[in-house]
């Protein structure tokens, strides 16, 4: 440990652009076993580990960069797997600059850990070695069902079995994986990575029943009376737009409304209305992780131009940076400092605007330049500008508690209003990131097994 005087960070290589731009496969590529000892070798050890601390999952880091620098693989990948229920999805899809590797030690004098590369490193390695994530062979003779397979659902289905709970996933979709599978793209996680999480999970005895809509295959009292308990974790995917004249036209759409319809024709699924980008000019409204991904989509879909409009300046984007640099390497020009006014028949006019000084919380306002509209020309529009919780019959039925925003209200054991029925991820918190679902997901695992315990 300790070689960062002498060893640089470096990031994954990626595959050119050339080529990387004419699919849907991931970018980047894996680092192979010098490179990842290399990197961890550098890792510091510090006594109190900021990137563990700012980690969602509180991943035990340091300990597993020591085990990849003294080549135990196999140690690594089971301290990696007993924190997260899918380093390797994580590893790929995190924004890492925002959160472990943004607070590790080294970040601002010497470049941050690659953690992220090296946690993708552990688990694939593991894989092609035949290593496997552990579960319980006991039984405690108790059956959960989960309503909702994305991250929330899928770490909440990895605890249970791994304390002995059995679980049936229902999923109104063909796949599992939820917004692994349909809203986050191939060039960032392969979905061959879900279907593999999702095998080990059914060789532990989880059944996933798909194309299964709660309140319409199959009602909420059927659960309720058939499980010992209930986990939701149905996400927030109602796309949010801007509220300005014009958006309803047909030319405008929603973020995850456009990125479920090109996975959808990738997976040779019936697409209804495809969103047609190809040799159009396309301008994307948001400066998130979500906009990056429908930016880079429409390049990969044959737009004849793409831009990303954010109403801040680039210091001030939100999501990570990695996918700002790849996306400009693919040919998305960045339109900062403007704000959309309407949707007109040749475009959108945006104002131009300019940030305020920074409030008690460091975050600076966005006020509108006076007279300073202008018309971007636009065929295709598409806003990225976050979700909110949708609030489906089931809930209502359950008679569970909401928050002003509809929420599902839990105590710090996840557990709703109505005792048998436990929630988290984005239903509870509101959009937020994978990692944090994958979080509540697996503490409201440890909540349920204290539930059906006593
Ligand atoms: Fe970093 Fe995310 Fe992995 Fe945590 S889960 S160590 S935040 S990449």
């Amino acid at each position: 440990m300790l070689a960062f005087t002498t060893i640089d960070r470096v990031n994954a290589s990626k595959r050119s652009v050339v080529e990387r731009i004419k699919d849907f496969k991931e970018v980047y590529n894996l680092f192979d076993n010098i490179k990842a000892k290399e990197q961890a070798d550098r890792c510091i050890n510090c006594g109190d580990p900021y990137c563990h601390n700012k980690c969602p999952l509180h991943n035990i880091i340091p300990a597993w960069l020591k085990q990849v620098s003294e080549d135990n693989l196999e140690l690594a990948f089971d301290i990696s797997n007993e924190t997260s229920p899918f380093p390797e999805i994580l590893g790929r899809i995190c924004p890492q600059d925002k959160l472990c590797e943004g607070d590790c030690s080294l970040n601002e004098t010497h470049g941050a850990i690659a953690i992220g590369a090296i946690e993708v490193y552990i688990s694939e390695t593991g894989f092609a070695k035949g290593l496997k994530p552990k579960f319980s062979d006991k039984k405690i003779g108790k059956k959960v069902a989960i309503i909702g397979s994305g991250p929330a659902g899928l770490s909440c289905a990895t605890f249970l079995l791994r304390n002995g709970v059995n679980v049936d996933v229902y999923e109104r979709a063909n796949k599992a994986g939820g917004l692994l599978t349909y809203g986050i793209p191939g060039f960032k996680l392969d979905k061959n990575r879900i279907e593999r999480r999702v095998k080990f999970l059914e060789q532990a005895g989880a059944n996933f029943i798909l194309n299964c809509e709660i309140g319409k295959n199959k009602s909420i009292k059927e659960l309720v009376d058939k499980y010992d308990a209930i986990f939701i974790g149905i996400g927030a995917k109602k796309g949010r737009k801007a509220g300005i004249e014009g958006e309803d036209k047909p030319n405008v759409h929603l973020s995850m409304e456009f990125l479920t319809k090109v996975q959808k024709k990738l997976f040779n699924e019936e697409v209804e209305n495809y969103i047609d980008v190809k040799a159009k000019n396309v301008v994307v409204i948001g400066g998130g992780d979500t906009a990056m991904d429908c930016v880079r989509t429409a390049i990969r879909e044959g737009a004849k131009s793409v831009k990303c409009l954010y109403r801040r300046d680039e210091k001030n984007m939100p999501g990570s940076k990695k996918e700002v640099v790849n996306a400009k390497e693919e040919g998305v020009e960045f339109v900062f400092n403007v704000s959309p006014k309407k949707i007109v028949d040749n475009g959108i006019v945006l104002e131009k605007t300019t940030l305020t000084k920074a409030d008690e919380n460091g975050r600076k306002k966005v006020e509108i330049i006076p007279n300073s509209e202008y018309i971007q020309n636009a065929d295709v529009i598409i806003f990225a500008l976050g979700f909110e919780q949708e609030k489906p019959a089931f809930v209502n039925e359950l008679n569970l508690e909401l928050d002003k925003y509809n929420g599902i209200k839990v105590n710090k054991n996840y557990q709703t209003s109505n005792k048998k029925v436990f929630a988290g991820g984005d239903s509870v918190r509101g959009a937020n990131l994978a990692v944090t679902a994958t979080y509540d997901g697996r503490e409201a695992a440890f909540g349920i097994v204290k539930f059906l315990e006593v």
